[in-house]
């Protein structure tokens, strides 16, 4: 890969195009078939041995199979499926579009991730399923959650958005639970603008997810409507984009890890103002986010960092300034301020560092003094 030497400290993300996306995307254009076709089941087949899952459906975004896993699953109106609300809202939403409601449940102060000891609590007649996020990059807490599940006889959703390559106890995340779900959306660690992928060793609803992709109807009956269905189609021009990406996987990766490294140590004596992430030991992280914590104490706050960072023209993002409960289509449920008070401190204290691949080593250094002068400056 050819990459210049120049400076992204500014950039918060940056989706990777190189000359092997184009020509692809040129090749596509040329042979004529550019809706769904070779590129896409390509794509599924490299996907089914990533995560070693048995099938796997491309689709146009994340947020669509998530909708698919659900209506996969078997989950619609009346049931209730468990998720953080802390996370994008993508997760929650597509429980809405199945026609299900989202029952929140806190996160971890640790990890950010849905509290597995608060899920007991949530659980009705009515609860089919919790979707655990892997946020920023790195697997929520499956075995206790996989116990949870199978106690309740629920279905788990992995929304893995964040955490493509990451392992969780070996597993590849996607891999774990019913279902995976994955985004290719341009800010992802690897992309193709926008897209998204399902995974999952069950064949009945690896068959609806396709149905619910093409309008309702099975590949073998053309023009029979079984159900409601939707046009989430991956179009080949965006699949061959993410098999060229695919092969530069293991690289995000590992340069992700290299950065994320870098901050580690330098950030290590700023503790415990500034808290660097929390690595659950027999996890792989990928890095989708870097994310720090800085203590509200002192004269010290995120926002403070934040605008400091700003002013130097270092890039970085808050995920997610406010938890979903508060918004007004999830508030209408029931919800209101202090009803997660986990997720709402997290959304004052968190700020995402630039950890993308493009970053060199002095870019991150760059960033590091930065931080290291705001908490010297007080
Ligand atoms: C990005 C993301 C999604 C949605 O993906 P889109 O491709 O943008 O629809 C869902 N969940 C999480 C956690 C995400 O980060």
């Amino acid at each position: 890969m050819f990459i210049k030497k120049q400076s992204y400290y500014h950039l918060i993300s940056k989706p990777i195009i190189g000359k092997e996306e184009i020509d692809a995307v040129v090749r596509v254009l040329r042979s004529g078939t550019v809706a769904q076709g070779p590129e896409v089941g390509q794509l599924e087949k490299s996907f089914c041995e990533l995560t070693g899952r048995k099938y796997a459906v491309a689709m146009n975004s994340g947020t669509a199979v998530i909708h698919a896993a659900l209506y996969g699953l078997g989950i619609g109106q009346g049931d209730e499926v468990i998720c953080p609300p802390f996370t994008f809202v993508a997760t929650a939403n597509a429980v809405l579009m199945a026609g299900a409601t989202p029952v929140f449940c806190d996160i971890n102060q640790d990890d950010y991730m849905i509290n597995p000891k608060m899920i007991e609590a949530k659980i009705t007649e009515k609860t089919k399923a919790i979707i655990a996020v892997s946020l920023y990059g790195q697997v929520f807490r499956y075995d206790e959650i996989k116990k949870i599940a199978d106690t309740y006889n629920l279905k788990i959703i992995e929304d893995a958005a964040q955490s493509i390559g990451a392992t969780y106890k070996g597993i590849p995340s996607g891999g774990l639970g019913d279902v995976g779900t994955f985004s290719l959306y341009a800010t992802k660690n690897i992309h193709c603008a926008e897209g998204g992928i399902l995974v999952t060793d069950d064949e009945e609803c690896y068959e609806k997810a396709k149905m619910i992709r093409h309008h309702g109807q099975s590949e073998k009956t053309r023009y029979e409507y079984h159900d409601l269905g939707y046009n989430y189609r991956l179009t080949d021009i965006h699949a061959a984009i993410a098999n060229q990406q695919m092969k530069k996987l293991d690289w995000v990766c590992k340069k992700r890890q290299e950065n994320a490294n870098l901050y580690n140590s330098g950030l290590a004596d700023l503790y415990p103002i500034i808290q660097t992430p929390y690595l659950h030991e027999g996890n792989m992280h990928v890095y989708h986010q870097y994310v720090i914590k800085i203590l509200s104490q002192d004269g010290y706050s995120r926002d403070g960092l934040m605008q400091y960072l700003k002013d130097l023209n270092i890039g970085c993002g808050v995920y997610y300034p406010k938890p979903l409960h508060l918004h007004p289509h999830f508030s209408r449920i029931g919800y209101s301020k202090g009803d997660f008070p986990v997720s709402e401190q997290a959304s004052q204290e968190v700020l995402s560092l630039p950890v993308h691949p493009l970053l060199s080593s002095d870019d991150i250094f760059f960033i590091i003094s930065a931080i290291k002068s705001y908490v010297n400056k007080h």
